[in-house]
């Protein structure tokens, strides 16, 4: 076993005690959202013949159709769509997307420049919803918060807007993640301009983060990974689209195709992954969200800045640290890749990624290939040096690579 300075230990006790007040809440956010999953687990008396899968066009794949009724449970929605054939969190979004709008409709943002793949999604090349006539408008938020005045105006001004888009994790910026209630706000707000705008929130990040989602709150749609939270860091690879019965049709037609929608679509390995994967991820992002929490508090001691802050709630798995040199940043990714149970050995470099200017380092030493609810790091390398942390399937693992982090830290 490894053994480290007395003082690495005892940074690490003095953040645990610190952090004891937001884990009893974080605990208590987890008993309240594992109630939810289990209640929904009985209530569509799920039976070891869901785990199974099918093969072909999937006709009465009754563990697909399950899994979706969960959903839809979980989400107090009236619909869902979950599924394995929905590559990842950008597919589910573009299903989402496609699905709802059409030529001469506008996409409104209004938290913002969405999450960096839809870009191409909503303006590239390659059959993009400009290319479908589909326009696009955002309103970049205000300190960090909606900016409800310049949203009435665009709303009153433009008939043709449809569908309301709101991205609830910060994703890789420095505003936090919006919490469901406040989702709900701007939701009400939109309906009180027009009933019939459709409100679509990219719940990447953010499941189970908080005792409800935003369609607790009257949101309309919603969609998100399967590699991130909700998967539990089981799932191996899918999305999920959850929200009002019609709109979720649309979505399904456009998954597969017009007036197939969710009746077609097999599986041959089957959903067991699925199913406990959602039934472990109230607790597994707790676990993520408690070893963030723990390396908040460790770093703000030795003078590091983190968002959100040590000492407050967040509403997303991410985390972001700033470093006052690329070799600490560089030293920090690396740190984590080498505490991975996958890869330990090697070494991650900056390096260039299509679509970004500045090079990019990024620690994924995972089960799942590239599941950030898993423990994982990234940054790009550029002033001011900020890296993003998240995941951490069981917190006792971040609580270790945390060790490894001051190690270095505090020896260089
Ligand atoms: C991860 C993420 C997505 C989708 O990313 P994929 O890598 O395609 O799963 C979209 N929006 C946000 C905010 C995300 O965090």
């Amino acid at each position: 076993m490894e053994k480290f300075d007395n003082s690495v230990y005892e940074i690490i006790e003095r953040a645990e005690v610190k952090a004891q007040n937001i884990f009893k809440e974080l605990d208590k956010i987890a008993l309240f959202n594992q109630e939810k999953v289990l209640d929904a687990f009985r209530k569509e008396e799920i039976a070891e013949r869901h785990l199974k899968g099918s093969s072909g066009y999937g006709y009465g794949d009754i563990g697909k159709e399950a899994l979706c009724k969960l959903y839809a449970d979980v989400f107090h929605t009236e619909s869902a769509l979950v599924s394995p054939l929905i590559a990842n969190g950008t597919h589910a979004l573009t299903i989402t997307l496609f699905g709802l709008l059409r030529a001469g409709d506008t996409l409104y943002s209004v938290s913002g420049a969405p999450y960096d793949t839809l870009q191409g999604v909503i303006k590239g090349t390659g059959g993009s919803l400009r290319e479908y006539g589909i326009n696009y408008k955002e309103t970049a938020l205000k300190n960090g918060e909606f900016d409800y005045d310049e949203i009435r105006k665009t709303l009153k001004g433009d008939l043709t807007i449809k569908v309301v888009f709101v991205t609830r994790s910060r994703g890789y910026s420095e505003r936090d993640a919006f919490s469901s209630k406040k989702i709900g706000e701007i939701t009400s707000f939109v309906k009180g301009i027009n009933q019939n705008l459709i409100v679509f929130v990219d719940n990447c990040y953010g499941e189970f983060c908080d005792y409800y989602e935003p369609t607790d709150f009257g949101v309309d749609i919603l969609a998100g990974s399967l590699i991130k939270n909700i998967g539990g860091g089981i799932a191996p690879t899918g999305g999920y689209i959850a929200g009002k019965a019609n709109l979720v049709e649309d979505c399904a037609n456009r998954l597969t195709a017009p007036g197939l929608g969710n009746e077609v679509g097999s599986y041959i390995i089957g959903y067991a992954n699925y199913f406990e994967g959602l039934f472990l991820a109230p607790t597994v992002v707790r676990n993520a969200i408690k070893g963030s929490v723990l390396v908040a508090f460790a770093l703000q001691e030795l003078g590091f800045e983190t968002t959100p802050k040590a000492d407050s709630l967040c509403n997303d798995i991410i985390r972001s640290i700033r470093f006052n040199t690329k070799e600490e940043l560089i030293s920090f990714i690396q740190t984590i890749q080498q505490y991975s149970p996958i890869d330990s050995n090697v070494l991650p470099i900056p390096y260039d990624m299509p679509g970004y200017e500045d090079q990019v380092i990024m620690a994924a030493g995972t089960f799942v290939a590239g599941a950030s609810i898993e423990l994982s790091a990234d940054a790009p390398i550029k002033e001011p040096y900020i890296a993003y942390l998240q995941g951490g399937i069981t917190y006792e693992h971040v609580k270790i690579a945390l060790r490894g982090i001051l190690k270095h830290l505090i020896n260089g």
